[in-house]
């Protein structure tokens, strides 16, 4: 599959790609890792993935004990995922798929959770088996679960909840409008007094989940989210005469400054606002789990692609590669919001000069 790719430099009057990525490529040419035998290449920052996981530990230090989960649709490479793995993180994943890249990567079972919207009786069944964790998405995926689910399973249950607070500049890709159709919809008529006796009835049903996701949202926004799950926990717990809920999911995750390399926000600016929105997040009431992606690489990479062919149609000058679709499918169906940065670089892999063209 091949892409159209106009104007080898930065088009759109952004900002070019990291120059610290500048060395690799030249380095990945004179070695051959990118050229006429490997056309495409995907390059990660290994210590800077570190530096990122540990930017995110830091931001909740204060709060022992949190289970921060890398969202393996934000990468589902196996050496990607073993890196993570590597780094003490825990995997979120949202089909038969991910959990055994999950698994194959060496992520403990203790260590993954399972959000998905439309789990199959087997699925439920291997996660249960397993010991994954597993959010519900509906009261209908709970009753399948009420089927399915052994006593001795070590498995932690949860619910997701659609906190109903808006979506953010990318209306497809927003998770807590009034319509959006994951967990379920929290300020819907009867909607709380059916998860407190879904809660009730259940006393394994321990943990609440939320993910007002993630890129076009402000913190304000995804904060406000998290905010009402915290109140709902403590409204069920209050309710319930016991702490039956005993950990929040708050899900993720960090919008992702596509425009240049500095990472904006950070993890320590979300669990500011996280604080200032729900300040007894962070007592120690509930333990915590995180569900991060795509801030966790957005800085840590790149892909390479060789220059196939150069043409020129209706006095546009286009490059070929072979990074077309399948390495960018969201920036292909919605290009504005998200935006890919390219730079270019010639046959010796140094970056080239020029002319600024017309995208
Ligand atoms: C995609 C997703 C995430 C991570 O979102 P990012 O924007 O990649 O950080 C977290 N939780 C769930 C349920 C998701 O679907």
């Amino acid at each position: 599959m091949t892409q159209t790719t106009s104007a080898p430099e930065h088009e759109d009057g952004t900002a070019p790609p990291a120059a610290r990525f500048d060395a690799v490529v030249e380095a990945a040419v004179q070695q051959g890792l990118l050229g006429e035998g490997g056309p495409v290449a995907g390059f990660i920052d290994t210590a800077g993935v570190r530096a990122s996981v540990a930017a995110l530990r830091d931001a909740f230090a204060a709060t022992p004990g949190v289970l921060h989960t890398f969202a393996a649709k934000a990468c589902s490479l196996i050496p990607v995922l073993r890196l993570l793995a590597d780094c003490g993180m825990g995997c979120e994943v949202a089909s038969p798929g991910e959990l055994r890249l999950a698994l194959e990567a060496g992520f403990p079972a203790s260590r993954i959770v399972l959000d998905s919207p439309a789990k199959t009786r087997e699925e439920i069944r291997l996660a249960l088996a397993l010991g994954v964790a597993v959010n519900a998405d509906s009261l209908g995926e709970l009753r399948r679960i009420d089927a399915l689910r052994n006593p001795s399973t070590s498995s932690v249950l949860g619910l997701r909840v659609n906190p109903q607070v808006g979506g953010g500049s990318i209306g497809p890709m927003s998770t807590a409008t009034d319509t959006s159709k994951f967990g379920v919809a929290l300020r819907d008529p009867g909607a709380r007094e059916a998860i407190v006796a879904a809660f009730r009835e259940r006393p394994w049903l321990t943990r609440l989940h939320a993910h007002v996701g993630s890129q076009g949202c402000p913190l304000e926004l995804i904060a406000a989210g998290v905010a009402r799950t915290y109140e709902l926990a403590e409204e069920i717990n209050t309710t319930l005469g016991v702490r039956q809920i005993t950990s929040l999911d708050i899900g993720g995750g960090l919008p992702v400054n596509f425009a240049d390399e500095t990472v904006r926000p950070s993890y320590a600016d979300y669990v500011a606002a996280l604080t200032a929105a729900a300040p007894g997040l962070f007592s120690g009431r509930y333990a915590l789990v995180t569900e991060f992606g795509r801030s966790l690489l957005a800085k840590n990479g790149f892909i390479g692609a060789r220059v196939e062919y150069t043409k020129d149609a209706g006095g546009r000058r286009i490059a070929l590669t072979h990074a077309g679709a399948q390495t960018a499918t969201r920036t292909v169906l919605m290009p504005d919001a998200w935006p890919l940065r390219i730079g270019a670089f010639g046959p010796d892999g140094v970056p080239k000069g020029g002319p600024v063209l017309a995208q």
